[in-house]
């Protein structure tokens, strides 16, 4: 089974062709980056129309990619949510063309559900497994059942973990988009260890998280340090922030371990997911805690942390397996939590 793979919810417009071999016969992302960056950030109706713009060509690039026509297509799959509906109904739109034309079936995928199952593409992991997913609209702690069944541990109070990274960026002066600027930053941090940082919910029982009081201490340093910040001084605290980051959801993550262990006895793995997973500090904190805990630890290879199609391609196979198609009519949903007993979501979309 081959499938074509669609995603648009956020700003990144991508399309993938994957098979039920679990190969990646094609993978094309294109990123909105210098649209958005004299914003400071997504602006949705910008986003929208850079989908729609590009989302055909993307198509036709992933097909020649492939070396494959739509007649070997079988079946289209479309992230149908969460996220910025725009973008959505685009992705959405032209999958279930594509689907009509050619009379294949059509798969909604829950991006967050193309996030979790992410890691069955590329390592064999059965179910059940614990999730720590960590992404720009999300920070959530789930046992993945199967496919479509999560029960969830905890998530954010506040803000998500990806939007404190993007936060944070702004308040240091290193721009947009913030994960992947304050790890480079990071890295060059000559003292590392000048700042310390208040670790929120650390040690408190259950495995909720929250993000704004380290965002707040960071502000505070900076207000204190003589602006626009020296680049050690914004290395510095880059450093403590990423590795107060990577403390906070690894104490989170040992809680919903045991909690994990008491109801699957029979084991299962620490799963990542989500563009803050493809953080290097973050990924060596988790390995060294699954190896303490003596449970295997599974990050998906850096590209396919961050948003793309091939994960939307794959939740669509996991799902077409099961013999589960959505029909021609499904509307995109911009709130779609995973866990259908989750509160309402905080943060932009889920
Ligand atoms: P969601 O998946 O919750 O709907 P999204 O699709 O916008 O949100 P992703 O693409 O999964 O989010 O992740 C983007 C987020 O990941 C951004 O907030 C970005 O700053 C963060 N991020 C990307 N790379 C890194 C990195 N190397 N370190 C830390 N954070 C990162
Ligand atoms: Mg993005
Ligand atoms: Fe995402």
């Amino acid at each position: 089974m081959i499938v074509l793979g669609i995603e648009t919810s956020c700003d990144e417009t991508a399309a993938a062709i994957v098979s039920d071999a679990r190969e990646i016969r094609a993978d094309v992302v294109l990123s909105q980056l210098d649209d958005h960056t004299p914003y400071g950030g997504v602006v949705p109706e910008i986003a929208a129309r850079a989908h729609l713009e590009h989302l055909d060509g993307l198509i036709r690039r992933a097909l020649d990619e492939s070396g494959l026509g739509l007649g070997d297509i079988d079946a289209v799959a479309a992230t149908g949510g969460p996220g910025l509906i725009g973008g959505v109904i685009v992705g959405v739109m032209t999958a279930k063309a594509i689907a009509a034309a050619r009379k294949l079936p059509f798969v909604a995928v829950n991006h967050l559900e193309g996030h979790a199952l992410t890691a069955r593409l590329t390592n064999d992991v059965p179910f059940p497994y614990l999730l720590l997913l960590v992404s720009g609209g999300h920070c959530q702690l789930l046992v993945v059942e199967g496919v479509g069944k999560y029960s969830r541990f905890g998530t954010t109070i506040d803000d998500a973990v990806g939007e404190a990274f993007d936060k944070t960026a702004k308040l240091l002066g290193l721009g947009y988009p913030g994960g992947p600027l304050v790890e480079k930053a990071a890295a060059r941090a000559t003292d590392p260890g000048r700042f310390d940082l208040p670790r929120p919910m650390v040690g408190r029982p259950g495995c909720d998280f929250s993000f704004s009081g380290l965002k707040t201490a960071v502000r505070r340093h900076v207000e204190e340090l003589s602006t626009p910040l020296s680049p050690d001084d914004q290395a510095d605290l880059a450093a403590a922030f990423q590795r107060t980051v990577a403390e906070v959801l690894a104490d989170r993550c040992a809680r919903a371990m045991r909690r994990f262990k008491e109801l699957h006895p029979q084991g299962g793995a620490l799963v990542v997911a989500g563009g803050v997973a493809s953080n290097k500090t973050l990924r060596a904190r988790l390995q060294t805690l699954a190896d303490k805990e003596g449970m295997p630890f599974v990050a998906p290879p850096l590209r396919l942390c961050t948003d793309n199609a091939a994960m939307i391609a794959w939740a669509g196979i996991e799902r077409l397996r099961l013999g589960q198609t959505d029909p021609l009519n499904f509307a995109p949903r911009p709130r779609w939590p995973l866990d259908p007993s989750a509160k309402p979501a905080i943060g932009k979309a889920g």
